[in-house]
């Protein structure tokens, strides 16, 4: 079996209620934001609530491990606007404390778009704001995944190399990982359906990263082909990706121990067919 499948989850009836319908839609794991993700607002939690999310998780058997949390979209890590830079740099300590309020130990983020200020620009300001962050807050645990992102807008980290780039030149590496999405890699070149492209994504993860650093999988099916860098994700099975593209991609061994979470179209409903569908692949490919 593996580790861990689940979605992102929305937190509109409160927080508690997260692992309860993790298990309803058929997932042991799941993703939150940990706040208004379009508001720059992000307040502390109620002693109550976090209690309440934490007797859930017990409730339902939930690992921790398997619990992730998602970065607000105005966060720009690498925006040459110093106060931009600023109010980002704000905002996701607010999140790393949230998410020691709650116990959740992985930060999932999108590195920044450098908006024309140039990739090496771009990544030293990343560096210069996971330092502060990490520096203030890194007793906390809270681990900061970088995601892989799209091609488009100045967007850093659509390679694996610039990935760890970004991580090598951090302060404080050890509380740096990375999450891979199957539709932004495959918005970015990398075939996910081949099982020798696949082959050669792990080893360069785990060459220039460590295989072990990475902790999520956001399954998305794509809608555009291969390299189109659009980001449109696509319920699994129904994109460019296709269930037999997943076959090869979930086939591989290093993959095992690496929670899947869905962030495709719709809400719990889609999800919980999507959940079965990953379910479905992986039966047929002796992984139970
Ligand atoms: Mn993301
Ligand atoms: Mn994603
Ligand atoms: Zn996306």
């Amino acid at each position: 079996m593996v580790k861990g499948i689940g979605a992102h989850m929305p937190t509109s009836k409160g927080v508690h209620k997260v692992p309860g319908e993790t298990r309803k839609i058929g997932g042991n794991a799941f993703q939150i934001f940990p706040h208004n993700p379009r508001s720059w607002r992000a307040n502390l939690l109620k002693d109550e609530t976090a209690r309440c999310f934490k007797k859930s998780m017990e409730r339902e058997e939930l690992d921790f491990n398997n619990a992730f949390a998602h970065s607000g979209y105005l966060i720009n890590l690498a925006s040459p606007n110093e106060e931009n830079w600023r109010k980002s740099v704000e905002c996701l300590k607010q999140e790393v404390r949230i998410c020691h309020q709650l116990g959740i130990k992985y930060l999932n983020i999108h590195p920044g778009s450098h908006l024309g200020a140039g990739e090496e620009f771009g990544i030293s300001q990343i560096q210069r704001a996971l330092d502060e962050v990490l520096a203030e807050l890194g007793d906390l645990g809270v681990v900061i995944l970088l995601e892989n992102v799209t091609p488009k807008g100045g967007n850093i980290g659509h390679t694996i190399k610039q990935l760890a780039r970004i991580r090598n030149g951090c302060a404080y590496k050890e509380l740096i990982g990375m999450t891979f999405d199957t539709c932004h890699g495959f918005d970015s070149g990398y075939d996910v359906r081949d099982k020798n492209a696949v082959d050669r994504l792990l080893k360069e993860i785990d060459v220039l990263l460590g295989i072990e650093r990475l902790k999520m999988i956001h399954l998305n099916d794509s809608m555009n082909p291969l390299g189109s860098g659009k980001d449109r994700h696509a319920p699994i099975g129904e994109g460019h990706i296709g269930d037999e593209g997943f076959r090869v991609f979930l086939s591989f061994e290093a993959l095992r121990n690496v929670p899947l979470i869905v962030e495709t179209p719709g809400s719990n409903e889609e999800h919980a067919k999507d959940i079965e569908r990953i379910k479905e692949i992986l039966a047929s490919i002796g992984v139970v």
